[in-house]
Formats: structure tokens, C-alpha cells, sequence
């Protein structure tokens, strides 16, 4: 993959597939979208690129939906490669749209959010620009057929980074952490964007308040995150490397070493 995503998606396409019951990866390499049947209709959970979407709509045909269908779209954090979709799919489907409340601020802006730098405008009615319907907020419980989520702060990433679980209707937890990617905390991003210290300590406190909580099934914001492939290549008829109790914690693990890593090797 020599490109960037919204250069050349085509490059990004990959099959999609279920990872539990009820709940099917649609995303591309690069970027993960999570499709979740609510029994009363459809929910998903980020919507990649703008130039991705083609494939986006391919991947919940390919499992047996249909994209008009779609109900909810959750957004993990207001970057643009998370919600480049959405707009496509809210004209197609009319789904309300979600997002959380403190990324309001960031959304808004389309450098913070990637837009300018992928050269597309995000202010109406251009391009990937969107209304949001629901400003979530920490401790926020939705219900959403028979799928109950639970949406918590997650910052560190950026200022309104969520994590989201979902329960399930035979009781298994579903659970992503909205945003890990370490880019945001290089003191070059912070120097160009204006931005203080605040978000590394965000970051490392978020990790501490995520370890109470418990995920049955860990699925990925990008899908090297949770080694989305990996996991489904080992996937047999007796044995899902997607179920795992104890993958939240080693998940977790694995992202307070990258922290500490970026803390030592760039200090601020
Ligand atoms: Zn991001």
C-alpha cells in the first residue's frame, strides 16, 4: 500500500466478515467501521473515508444488509477518517448521527478534523459535512434495539475521544476504545496545533480508568489495533480469537507501552 487511503482506497479494499454474532467488520485495511444488528435495525459504528464509502456500502451489502437500513452511526472521535461517510450514508438512510459532545469544538474545525488536509471542505453543504444529531456524554446509556451501549470519556487522542461498550442481547460486552492512535501526541503535532501537554496526561489517565472496565470482545478503531486480521485468520469452526476476557487488559497493556515509549523518546 504505497498511497494514502483517500488517494487510492482500492487499495484498501478488503472482504468483510462477522466477528460475533450480530456484530461484522465493514471497514477497509486501514480504518475499521463495526456494523452491529440491533434486531431493530442497523447501527454502525464509524464510517471510514469519503472516498471509501463505495466499498463501505459493498461490505454490509455483501452481509446481508442493506445501508438504507442504517439507524445510528456512532462516531468513535471527530477525525476525518472516522466520519468521511457519513454524509453519504445519512442521505441514503436518513440515520441519526452521534458523536461526542467535547469533539463538538474539534469537529468544527477542518484542519483539527483532517478535511483540509485531505483536500475536502467539511462546511455545509460540501463534502463530508453533516449535522449531529446527539452530542454524547460521559456515562451516557443508549439503547438501541436489543443492544444496550455505554459511552465513557476517553481523551487523549483528542479532547472528545469515547470509549463504547456494547452489551449484547446473550450478555457478551463489545467494547472499543475510540481512539488510540499516538500521532496526536508528538510534541511536533503539539507545536503545530497549539496545544499544551494536557492531552499526554489525558491519555495516560484514560488508559488507568479503562482497566476497570470489563470486554468480553475487543474490536479495533483501526484494525492494527487489535490485530483485526491476524484474529481472523485464526478463526476456526470451535475457536474465536475475537473472544477473549482477558484481550481488553492485554490490549491495554500493549497501549501504555506505546505511551510510555512516546513519553520517553520525546519528552515535552
Ligand atoms: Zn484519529
Amino acid at each position: 500500500m504505497n498511497a494514502k487511503p483517500y488517494r487510492a482506497p482500492w487499495e484498501y479494499d478488503t472482504k468483510p466478515f462477522k466477528i460475533v454474532e450480530n456484530v461484522y467488520y465493514v471497514g477497509n485495511r486501514n480504518v475499521s467501521c463495526h456494523l452491529f444488528d440491533t434486531g431493530e435495525g442497523l447501527l454502525l459504528l464509524d464510517t471510514g473515508y469519503t472516498e471509501t464509502a463505495y466499498m463501505l456500502f459493498e461490505s454490509i451489502r455483501e452481509m446481508g444488509f442493506d445501508p438504507h437500513d442504517i439507524r445510528w452511526i456512532i462516531h468513535s472521535h471527530a477525525h476525518y477518517d472516522h466520519f468521511g461517510a457519513t454524509r453519504y450514508l445519512v442521505e441514503k438512510s436518513g440515520a441519526k448521527t452521534y458523536m461526542p459532545k467535547k469533539d463538538m469544538p474539534f469537529m468544527s474545525d477542518p484542519v483539527m478534523n483532517g478535511c483540509a488536509g485531505a483536500g475536502l471542505r467539511y462546511e455545509p453543504p460540501y463534502d463530508c459535512y453533516f449535522d449531529v444529531d446527539v452530542e454524547m456524554c460521559d456515562g451516557d446509556v443508549y439503547t438501541f434495539g436489543n443492544i444496550t451501549m455505554r459511552a465513557y470519556d476517553a481523551p487523549g487522542h483528542t479532547p472528545g475521544t469515547m470509549a463504547y461498550f456494547f452489551e449484547m442481547p446473550n450478555g457478551m460486552i463489545v467494547g472499543m476504545h475510540g481512539g488510540v492512535g499516538f500521532n496526536t501526541l508528538t510534541s511536533a503535532y503539539a507545536a503545530r496545533h497549539n496545544l499544551g501537554t494536557s492531552w499526554r496526561d489525558a491519555y495516560g489517565n484514560t488508559i488507568k480508568r479503562l482497566r476497570e472496565f470489563r470486554t468480553d470482545v475487543v474490536i479495533g478503531n483501526h484494525p492494527s489495533q487489535n490485530q483485526t486480521f491476524a484474529k481472523l485468520e485464526a478463526m476456526t469452526e470451535d475457536h474465536n480469537p475475537f473472544v477473549d476476557p482477558d484481550g481488553w487488559s492485554k490490549f491495554l497493556d500493549w497501549v501504555e507501552e506505546k505511551y510510555r515509549g512516546v513519553l520517553a523518546d520525546d519528552p515535552m
